[in-house]
């Protein structure tokens, strides 16, 4: 993620824990009027003995949560309230400030899973969320793509490596230790693919390629830790030992 992310504003202004079950969707709020300064709005739902507060105020390259999400803000009334994730967004919905927006959807995405977007006046009499209202399958589809790109990256590999495969076929990788030079890493790979379609033995080709995701770990595109594991799931301990043995030289 792109922005700041603040954490030392807390509002009084919620009921603890989620009683009716975990979030189930995020409410898409603005805070009304132009002009109106990111921390300004973080003090005003902060205030002691308020009718109102979010779990997040999020403009761009900043976000402050100010309610626990696993708590109830008071932000969207009797129905949205028990399970909804309440977003104070800049009215204004400046590109800066729709990317940041979505960068916060994608990463609550991958804690509470594929969480839909609603507006507030979805759930009460009001303008709110202004501007943000007509774009909200955009942005969610931004999220999405976000979060594909840092949580979930499918290795590219098997398109590539069909593609190096024709190449290799095409001769453009010449033979023997010249070819396992050039192909680097994808060699074995690429070498199975061109090995199946040349003598139809089916030698089956490996669905991803570990050595590149090793790479890609080592270039810290995986995280650390659990985070690390998750993103690689079934293919964590094959990565993890060429890593290991990588990085040990
Ligand atoms: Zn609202």
């Amino acid at each position: 993620m792109s922005y700041t992310y603040e954490t030392q504003y807390n509002s009084p202004n919620y009921q603890k824990g989620r009683p009716a079950g975990a979030p189930a969707f995020i409410v898409i709020h603005h805070w009304g009027i132009d002009g109106q300064k990111h921390h300004n709005v973080v003090s005003y739902l902060c205030r002691k003995g308020g009718n109102s507060s979010a779990h997040y105020v999020a403009s761009a390259g900043i976000v402050t949560c100010i309610v626990d999400p696993d708590d109830r803000a008071w932000h969207a009334g009797k129905t949205g309230n028990p399970r909804g994730i309440g977003i104070e967004c800049r009215p204004e919905c400046s590109d800066g400030d729709f990317r940041t927006v979505a960068e916060l959807i994608a990463e609550l995405r991958k804690t509470y899973g594929n969480l839909p977007l609603v507006g507030h006046k979805d759930h009460m009499n009001t303008d709110c969320p202004g501007r943000w209202y007509p774009r909200l399958q955009e942005l969610s589809n931004l999220a999405n793509s976000l979060k594909g790109g840092t949580s979930t990256p499918a290795p590219a590999p098997s398109l590539d490596l069909e593609a190096l495969a024709t190449a290799v076929i095409a001769g453009k990788y010449g033979n023997g230790e010249a070819r396992k030079r050039a192909l680097g890493a994808n060699y074995q790979a690429v070498q199975a693919i061109v090995n199946k379609r040349l003598t139809g033995k089916s030698k089956p080709a490996p669905s991803v390629n570990l050595e590149a995701l090793a790479t890609a770990v080592i270039a810290g595109k995986y995280g650390n830790g659990e985070a690390r594991k998750r993103a690689l799931g079934a293919n964590y301990q094959a990565v993890q030992a060429i890593v290991n043995k990588r990085l040990k030289g």
